[in-house]
């Protein structure tokens, strides 16, 4: 039996080990989520609520812990202390009602960046959290704009209920408006935005009642009322929340398993992270309407069992910045068979033999090793320099999953070495930090490989780039902003037709040769899409 570290420090047994177990019955018992949202709708809040009611069982990486707020924070990183921020992808692991649920964390805020939307190539669903009083807002979008790509089911939680907000029909509305998911609420709140007494369970009318609790510290009390006495008791309230929901059947808003796995409509409940309202609520509805691992398609199109032998796909490598860390941490989201500490798997780019002795749980600078783990599951990968994310590993039987796509970037920055006699050194780190998916690298004839210019989704990735040549290669470099925010795709003809063109610059992706068009802002994309029509701009993978 292996164990994990408690975030209070204790070992415990871990769920991954039990013994004789099967894959595919360990795989129907994984959900595997992240939480989209934008900064301040309540992320960590929910995070904590979620823990707080399920049992933690481990956690890689670690949970924000912003403001003084309890949480398990990371020092993992240098940069990570300074600005208290985490810049490691937190995989947090809890079991619920004997299903086990891996919550990646999707970094935001300052230290959104590829990473970002590359968590969501290994989650099997996403929640979208969206505040009451704002609905859908840009970094929701963008994130949105992944899981639709890559087909991910998204269930969607309107948090801050307990304070002043929307109304609950056009906050559904707006979802399915601006982005065109189909709203199934399957909860639905009882007095408005600010003056909440409790939800109605849509599928048999029952009433949760709830009585606050005091700052996320414990469970809110709760009661559950038949609809009669909901009716007698909560008067025009609940008569308004029933007049609504009758609404949404005549619209045909009733829960459907199949538009929702297929990512075309999404479950909506309501709650309030803060106070632990409807938390509960979403932890059951991960584990009853959320799909569990499914055969993952390789490259080829067909797709790999879930009882196959072990299959896996990295889709985060983290270097640590720290010195007395100074290794590689590939995160590992198991899509096939059982894991177990020590097996050699295949690393399918480069068909090496690659042995799993250093498996483990990230856990801050804690590390616990992880003995046995199983489709949905992550694990971390120590000392992985060859691993990139996109990477697939396996054993016995060959796989390839297709790789991540790379994200459209909106920062544009030129780096220059700032001692000439270093720039072998530069040159070298640039060119490693652009296979480990770190940035995304653009040159052209024009600027010479001297000074490429470096693309991000993100600033913070030009401060990683920073300090990783500085310490790692010891080329420290200048960074140039450019004015660029937006990227378009090209082929040769439109960038013969851009050259010269105020403002614009196309230069060439070096991990894929594709030509991008850079532009300053929206207005001038639009000026050049409609003085010249017949031009190749597509745009790139999720973008605001
Ligand atoms: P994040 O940036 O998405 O991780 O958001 P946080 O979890 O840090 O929350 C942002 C702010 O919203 C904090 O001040 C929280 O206390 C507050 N908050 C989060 N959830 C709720 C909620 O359900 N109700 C209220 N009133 N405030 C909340």
């Amino acid at each position: 039996m292996g164990t994990d570290i408690h975030p209070d420090g204790t070992s415990v047994p871990s769920a991954h080990a039990r013994p004789d177990g099967r894959p595919d019955v360990e795989a129907r018992r994984r959900r595997t989520f992240a939480v989209i949202s934008h900064p301040d709708a309540g992320k960590s809040t929910l995070t904590e609520a979620l823990a707080l009611h399920a049992e933690v069982i481990s956690a890689a990486g670690a949970v924000h812990g912003k403001g003084g707020r309890k949480g398990v924070t990371s020092d993992w990183m240098d940069m990570e202390r300074e600005r208290g921020i985490s810049v490691t992808s937190a995989v947090l692991q809890f079991s619920y009602r004997d299903h086990v649920i891996n919550l990646l964390d999707t970094p935001g805020h300052g230290d959104f960046s590829e990473d970002t939307y590359r968590v969501l190539a290994a989650v099997d669903a996403a929640v979208m959290l969206l505040d009451a009083a704002r609905g859908l807002e840009p970094q929701t979008l963008k994130l949105f704009d992944v899981c639709r790509a890559r087909g991910v089911p998204v269930l969607t939680f309107v948090n801050k209920w307990d304070r002043p907000g929307r109304d609950p029909l056009e906050l559904v509305d707006e979802v399915e408006q601006r982005i065109g998911l189909r709203p199934m609420p399957i909860t639905w709140p009882v007095g408005i935005a600010g003056d909440f007494h409790g939800l109605v369970e849509r599928a048999d009318g029952s009433m949760r009642r709830f009585t606050r609790a005091a700052h996320g510290a414990s469970k809110a009390a709760e009661e559950i009322l038949d609809p009669d006495r909901a009716a007698a008791e909560e008067g025009v309230d609940w008569e308004r929340a029933t007049e609504e929901l009758e609404l949404l059947g005549e619209i045909g808003a009733d829960f459907d398993p199949e538009p929702f796995h297929a990512g075309t409509a999404t479950p909506v409940m309501f709650g309030a992270a803060l106070s632990n309202i409807g938390v509960a609520r979403l932890l059951d509805a991960l584990v009853d309407l959320a799909p569990p691992p499914t055969p993952r398609p390789s490259a080829t199109g067909d797709r790999r069992p879930i009882d196959s032998p072990f299959s896996g796909l990295v889709f985060k490598v983290q270097a640590s910045m720290d010195k007395s860390h100074r290794d590689r941490v590939a995160f590992v989201r198991i899509c096939s068979g059982r894991f177990e500490r020590g097996m050699v798997l295949t690393h399918d780019a480069t068909g090496r033999p690659f042995a799993t002795k250093y498996a483990q749980a990230m856990f801050g600078r804690d590390r616990s090793t992880i003995e046995e783990a199983y489709p949905g599951d992550i694990v971390g990968l120590v000392n992985a320099t060859a691993l990139r994310p996109g990477d697939t590993l396996w054993a016995e039987k060959p796989v390839t999953f297709p790789t991540i796509p790379s994200f459209a970037p909106e920062h544009f920055s030129v780096a220059r070495v700032a001692d000439a006699s270093k720039t072998k050194q530069f040159r070298k780190g640039i060119e490693q930090l652009d296979s480990e998916g770190v940035i995304q690298v653009l040159s052209s004839d024009l600027r010479g490989d001297q000074a490429p210019v470096l693309a991000a989704v993100g600033p913070l990735q030009f401060e990683v780039v920073s300090a990783r040549l500085s310490d790692e290669f010891s080329a420290p470099i200048k960074l140039e902003r450019l004015d660029y925010t937006l990227a378009r795709r090209t082929d040769a003809a439109g960038a013969e037709k851009l050259r010269g063109s105020v403002g614009i610059e196309v230069l060439t992706r070096r991990t894929d040769g594709e030509l991008l068009a850079l532009f300053p802002h929206k207005w001038r994309l639009q000026a050049v899409v409609q003085n010249q029509p017949g031009l190749t701009l597509e745009p790139l993978i999720a973008e605001g």
